[in-house]
């Protein structure tokens, strides 16, 4: 081979970009390269050790055991990571050192330009793109890599120094695997010293089941020796009486990068009809792209103790994609596919049994530790509650999981649970009042709470945009059936009924009658009601009807819905009422209740059809 194959590349523009935030904004913890490349040698030892057990002939015989090892040339200022894994070919060189294929990359940009320093290389490390953070400290990076199916004497190097383009050229090598050569700034010679290496890496990479080795030199002697630095045993395998708190957490921010402690795991062996071990961890926050449908989120499958794949979504549901972890499966075939995984038994079982120990885990979460839990919520609780429609089986578990805002805690804060909530009803109370608006503060400030704050009865305040959602599937708890305040309801009626029951009120029949005349077919229906207070009049959807909320969603997401009718409830006791009952003037009267009906809905939908006849109308009124 000659040298004129060497080929300039540039790079993609979302890769400049990355290149440039990294190099001025990462500073802080610009150790993380190593954890970054020794995760990268793992991952590629872990490949073609998969790989050699069902496609041997494909590959060059296995001469070493597998590693990964460092040394350190002083004199030319260089950290040096080789490792005997699956390597590249030249094309994917290209591909994997030229271009972020992960979806979202440019959201993930515009993102990141909003975050504080601190929290920036947490969210590059949770990103992914990890290889590239080798130019913090280099101001040249090399690769030699050569694909393990490769059975030529020749390998690629890629050259780059982390500015716009990248050299590649095929050159000499005997055995297959990835070198990577990284040449230090003159600020970064730090990292020229074992101990510190050996300090990160015990760090970072303790408990990778590979072993990292670095190189020792003896100035005596004059010879090499190299040393093991980490465990290599993977945990999950060993023995849980003997794995320290640490390491757990040490673990969590190995397959996570998120720097942040694990809120608490989960690790058992599960022997019997189906043989597994499972290591599954709640994070304290969430990840970047929790809530980009398109990223997969899953566990690290592993069949008898060979890495599979990351983010196999299969073992859990939807609802619990914050979960981080590994399965380590003893039923499944290793040459297992993504299809094949999704409809096999095995993992349908697994599913199972995980997605129950997870719930089981939250649950005791919240008796032994609310404090813990409360933080939990915060952050993944609008998670949680996808898996009330997704999960029927477990509605159950997850309605005790739940956290409601209400009139009695008064407070943001969703910290109520619906047992703590039925503990509290008062003694007539038989079912679970709601209500769903658009904020915190509408809610509570809504005219259907009148009553229940009168009569002390407490309702639960629902904002989040799911909740209107949730609430069609969540009928009843503990065989307490739930209950709009803003629906039509029989029960409540009587709940609050006194004793002056104006039924036999021929005035007010006569009012509710002549009402009835006027909004005609712009109204379902009109009668008095004694839950409001401080307000004259209120509308309500008929019990089956769909609520005005859902028609909020519904029509903000473009979907057709029919016109609400709503039931108008008027006030006998307020002063405003009163005074229109007295009204003679027979425009005058139909221009008041027009008025009575349009500031109900107001009140309910937050805007009416046509604000310009409302306006009117009051001003009318007014000049009168
Ligand atoms: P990620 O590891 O999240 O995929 P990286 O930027 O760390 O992102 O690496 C990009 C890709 O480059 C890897 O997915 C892998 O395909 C390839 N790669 C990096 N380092 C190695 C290595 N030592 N051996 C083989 N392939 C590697
Ligand atoms: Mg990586």
């Amino acid at each position: 081979m000659n040298d004129n194959n060497k080929k300039i590349h540039i790079f993609r523009s979302e890769v400049k970009e990355l290149l440039h935030l990294m190099i001025h904004s990462l500073y802080s913890n610009k150790e993380i390269f190593l954890r970054e490349l020794i995760s990268n040698s793992s991952d590629a030892i872990e490949k073609i050790r998969f790989e050699k057990l069902y496609n041997p002939e494909k590959y060059t015989k296995n001469l070493y055991i597998p590693k990964i090892q460092i040394s350190i040339n002083k004199k030319e200022k260089k950290i040096i990571i080789s490792d005997n894994g699956i390597g590249m070919t030249s094309q994917e060189v290209i591909k994997n050192l030229g271009t972020i294929a992960k979806s979202g990359t440019k959201s993930f940009l515009n993102q990141i330009q909003n975050i504080k320093n601190k929290e920036k290389n947490e969210f590059i490390g949770q990103f992914g793109v990890g290889f590239y953070s080798s130019f913090i400290v280099s101001d040249i990076v090399s690769v030699y890599t050569k694909h393990a199916s490769n059975k030529t004497k020749y390998g690629t190097l890629w050259i780059s120094k982390g500015k716009g383009e990248y050299s590649v050229e095929t050159v000499h090598m005997e055995e297959y695997g990835t070198k990577i050569i990284l040449s230090l700034k003159p600020s970064e010679q730090e990292f020229l010293e074992n101990w510190k290496i050996k300090q990160i890496i015990k760090k970072y990479s303790d408990h990778i089941s590979i072993p990292i080795e670095i190189e020792n030199y003896d100035e005596k002697t004059k010879t090499i020796s190299w040393e093991k630095i980490n465990e290599a045993q993977a945990l999950w395998t060993q023995n849980k009486n003997n794995i320290t708190k640490e390491s757990y957490q040490k673990f969590y921010t190995y397959i996570t990068h998120d720097t942040e402690k694990p809120l608490i795991w989960s690790h058992n062996k599960v022997e019997g009809k189906q043989e597994y071990i499972n290591l599954l961890y709640i994070p304290k926050k969430a990840t970047w792209d929790m809530w980009h449908r398109e990223n997969k989120h899953g566990l690290k499958l592993y069949v008898k103790h060979v890495f599979i794949m990351d983010e196999a979504t299969q073992f859990l549901p939807n609802y619990l994609r914050f979960v981080k972890g590994i399965i380590d499966s003893q039923d499944l075939p290793l040459n297992i596919s993504r299809e094949i995984l999704q409809d096999s038994a095995v993992t349908h079982i697994l599913r199972k049994t995980l997605t129950k120990r997870i719930l089981k885990m939250l649950d005791n979460l919240s008796i032994q530790n609310n404090k813990k839990y409360q933080k939990f919520w915060n952050i993944f609780g609008l998670v949680i509650k996808e898996g009330i429609a997704e999960d029927s089986e477990n509605q159950k578990i997850i309605a005790n999981l739940l956290r409601f805002s209400s009139i009695q805690t008064n407070n943001k804060e969703q910290n109520l649970s619906l047992k703590k909530y039925t503990e509290n009803m008062i003694t007539e109370q038989k079912k679970i009042y709601f209500i769903t608006s658009d904020s915190y503060k509408s809610a509570l400030n809504s005219p259907h709470l009148e009553i229940f704050k009168d009569k002390n009865i407490d309702v639960l305040l629902l904002s989040d945009k799911i909740d209107e959602w949730m609430m069609n599937y969540l009928t009843e708890f503990n065989n307490i059936k739930f209950q709009s305040v803003s629906k039509a309801d029989d029960s409540l009626e009587k709940l609050i009924s006194t004793k002056n029951n104006d039924n036999n009120d021929n005035e007010l029949n006569n009012f509710i009658a002549k009402i009835k005349k006027i909004l005609n077919n712009k109204i379902k229906d009109a009668r008095i009601t004694y839950r409001l207070k401080n307000t004259p009049a209120i509308v309500l959807t008929d019990s089956n009807d769909m609520s005005t909320q859902m028609a909020k969603i519904f029509s903000a997401a473009g979907q057709p819905i029919p016109k609400i009718k709503y039931i108008l409830e008027i006030n006998p006791t307020h002063p405003l009422i009163k005074k229109i009952k007295k009204v003679k003037n027979e425009q005058e009267f139909s221009n008041w209740i027009e008025l009575l009906l349009e500031q109900s809905i107001l009140a309910e939908k937050g805007s009416l059809d046509n604000p310009h006849i409302f306006i009117n109308r009051i001003n009318k009124l007014f000049i009168l």
